[in-house]
């Protein structure tokens, strides 16, 4: 029987269309608008891409956004002294500052992040944000596990008491993630708003055992690794959920972490690349980039 395919793109439409709404009741209020600012180092094709579509997304909902470029050749204290300059408002008002990843081998990738202020730290990758996250009060999610957390409440996937299977631990995707679902959902939160709490969580990385006996205990499984298709249909129980978060260029053409053709003909549910997770990263960096904005309002600083 073919799986269910969880449709990330029309998902992040409806995002879209009401964040729009909230956008335009904050600058109603403010009388400014949420704004982000994107430093891009480099010419990496794919970086420029990502950052193009994320800046298209801002301006759909009404989020001013402006990319500031860095050459290939920056240092790490230019690029640490470039955002800190930002921060401090001297290219205009920054509600938000991403920093695209990845940056130029020789730079120090850790040190930039850092350099980002947690309270404009929309990617949520400051070790303030991610202690946040860790002790059950988030502030700013990373986006991508934040994305997933959400596609599985839409869908309704039961996760309380079920199995969530991770591969891949990297601080961006599967650690935040792996927080997320195992995290006590609220006492008081009603069905959909406790989907995508209290599961239990494997995280598996490269060094785990016997990866594919995990994999198979998963009522959720979840591809978090840059390898394409690693995850084929023998690794997969029947009917479980399965969530896509790899990209991959492939002779040209994005492929996941997970082989759709066999797997779709296994899961209950299954993601798509593209069209899965991508669409709702840049989602939920449009809500983390309103909620700067609204934190710094709230905070008097607006
Ligand atoms: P990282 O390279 O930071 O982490 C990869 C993880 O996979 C590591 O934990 C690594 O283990 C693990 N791993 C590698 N090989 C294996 C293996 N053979 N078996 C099990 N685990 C393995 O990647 P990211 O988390 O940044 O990204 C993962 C993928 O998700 C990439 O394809 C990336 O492009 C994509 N991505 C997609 C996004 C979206 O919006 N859809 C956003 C962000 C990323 P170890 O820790 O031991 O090295």
């Amino acid at each position: 029987m073919a799986a269910t395919v969880l449709d990330g793109r029309s998902l992040a439409t409806r995002i879209e269309d009401s964040l729009r709404a909230e956008v335009e009741t904050f600058a109603a209020m403010f009388r400014h608008r949420p704004r982000l600012v994107v430093v891009l180092v480099g010419d990496l094709a794919a970086s420029a891409s990502y950052v193009k579509s994320k800046s298209a997304a801002a301006a759909r909902v009404g989020i001013d956004s402006e990319v500031v470029a860095a050459p290939a050749t920056a240092t790490t204290a230019e690029l640490v002294a470039l955002v800190e300059s930002i921060a401090r408002g001297e290219r205009g008002r920054a509600d938000g500052i991403l920093v695209q990843l990845p940056l130029p081998d020789h730079v120090d990738s850790v040190a930039v992040l850092d350099a980002v202020p947690p309270q404009l730290d929309v990617d949520g990758f400051h070790p303030e944000n991610a202690g946040l996250l860790s002790q059950g009060r988030p502030r700013f999610v990373p986006c991508t596990a934040a994305g997933v957390q959400r596609l599985l409440i839409d869908a309704e996937i039961e996760t309380a008491g079920r199995h969530a299977v991770i591969v891949g631990r990297s601080d961006i995707v599967g650690k935040p993630l792996a927080l997320l679902l195992s995290a006590k959902a609220p006492s008081t939160a009603a069905p959909p708003a406790r989907h995508g709490c209290d599961a239990t969580v494997t995280l598996c990385h490269s060094r785990s055992a016997d990866l594919a006996t995990l994999t198979r205990q998963a009522d959720i499984l979840v591809a978090a690794v840059g390898r394409p298709k690693m995850i084929t249909a023998e690794m997969v129980k029947p009917g479980a959920a399965v969530i896509d978060v790899g990209i991959n260029r492939v002779d040209g053409r994005l492929v996941g972490d997970v082989d759709f053709e066999s797997v779709s003909q296994v899961a209950g549910q299954i993601t798509p690349v593209p069209g899965g997770v991508g669409p709702l990263t840049v989602a939920m960096l449009l809500a983390n980039t309103l909620l700067a904005a609204e934190l710094r309002g709230r905070n008097g600083h607006a």
